[in-house]
């Protein structure tokens, strides 16, 4: 099979229909084998019930149905769990993507050699509120990722070569960071394909608020964290701890020492306890204590994680 478009969907009743109709329209004009695999996040409209009937009408139409609203993370991971064909496409189930692209990403994957190509909406149609905290968005992620050529790392339109969405683990947020999952799981032909997008014609969007900013970075933090530090978490808070516990003990000693030299050669001296100095060292000395118990706590979570020796394999023969 050619492609497997995988839509997440919450609450998209009015759009679905006439998504489906368009990317069955763009896939038979270029003849790919294909299938659509819609995956109901818990909708409490009438959007499995189209699926069901879009599912009757033409076999190429799969569904997946949530119990419960889970977000969009989880929605792609079930459609990534089932994709088949060899370039897996996703897309938002709003029309605000255009299946028009869908051939030239294809391409892009097959015959460019790209792992993963992510649209780029260089035209927004959204609300200031949403595109300003965007682009301070995206340069912070270009920044910490180090994927230095993307524009739109949040973009719904994405095309993968089978590989990647099998070897990546979207899970909780991070679809934000996809491009990021994948360049930590050694994918790193990443390329970018300016697309068009459309306001949204029916609902509302499901991202609204500002909080989501504050949970993107944080996100983000956890992520280049794991991908530094996850699996020697020793190496960043014992070399802290081992620093500022070395730093306090110093400086306590040239406190006590100095204190003595004074009282040793009847020159008027302070008790170390009326040294800001000694404070200052004390609590270096806590902290930097503690920092190395938490590294050693987190090379004995790691090492017992299931996840401890899960590498990506290329190739074996
Ligand atoms: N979506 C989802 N689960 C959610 C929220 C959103 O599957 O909990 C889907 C939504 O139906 C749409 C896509 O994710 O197909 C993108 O959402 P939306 O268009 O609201 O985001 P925006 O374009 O405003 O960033
Ligand atoms: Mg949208």
């Amino acid at each position: 099979m050619d492609i497997s478009v995988v839509v997440p969907l919450y609450n998209e009743e009015e759009s679905l229909p006439e998504l489906y109709a368009w990317i069955e329209r763009v896939m038979k004009a270029n003849g790919f084998t294909y299938e659509v695999i819609f995956v109901n996040d818990g909708s409490t409209d009438r959007s499995w019930q189209i699926i069901e009937q879009l599912h009757a009408k033409s076999n190429q139409v799969k569904g997946i149905k949530f119990r419960r609203n889970y977000g969009k993370s989880p929605a792609l991971y079930c459609g990534f769990e089932q994709a088949q064909g060899d370039v897996v496409i996703t897309m938002d189930a709003d029309l605000q993507d255009s299946p028009d692209e869908i051939p030239e990403l294809y391409r892009m994957i097959t015959e460019e050699g790209y792992d993963l190509v992510s649209g780029w909406k260089k035209k927004r149609y959204d609300p200031l509120s949403k595109t300003l905290p965007t682009k301070l968005f995206n340069a912070t992620a270009r920044k910490v990722s180090g994927i230095k050529n993307l524009h739109d790392f949040n973009c719904g339109l994405k095309a993968y070569r089978r590989e990647v969405v099998k070897n990546i683990e979207v899970y909780g947020e991070m679809h934000r960071y996809i491009p990021y999952l994948a360049k930590n799981a050694g994918f790193k032909k990443i390329g970018e394909k300016v697309v068009h997008h459309q306001a949204r014609k029916f609902g509302k969007t499901k991202f609204g608020g500002w909080n989501r900013f504050f949970n993107g970075y944080l996100d983000l933090i956890s992520l280049w964290f794991l991908s530094t530090f996850g699996v020697k978490p020793m190496h960043f808070f014992g070399l802290l701890g081992s620093l500022m516990f070395v730093f306090g003990f110093i400086a306590v000693l040239i406190v006590g020492i100095s204190k003595l030299y004074y009282m040793h050669n009847g020159m008027p001296y302070r008790l170390v306890t009326e040294s800001p100095y000694f404070y200052l060292s004390l609590t270096s000395m806590i902290i930097g204590t503690q920092l190395f118990v938490a590294g050693f706590l987190g090379e004995l979570i790691s090492r017992n994680s299931t996840e401890r020796n899960k590498y990506q394999i290329e190739k074996t023969i």
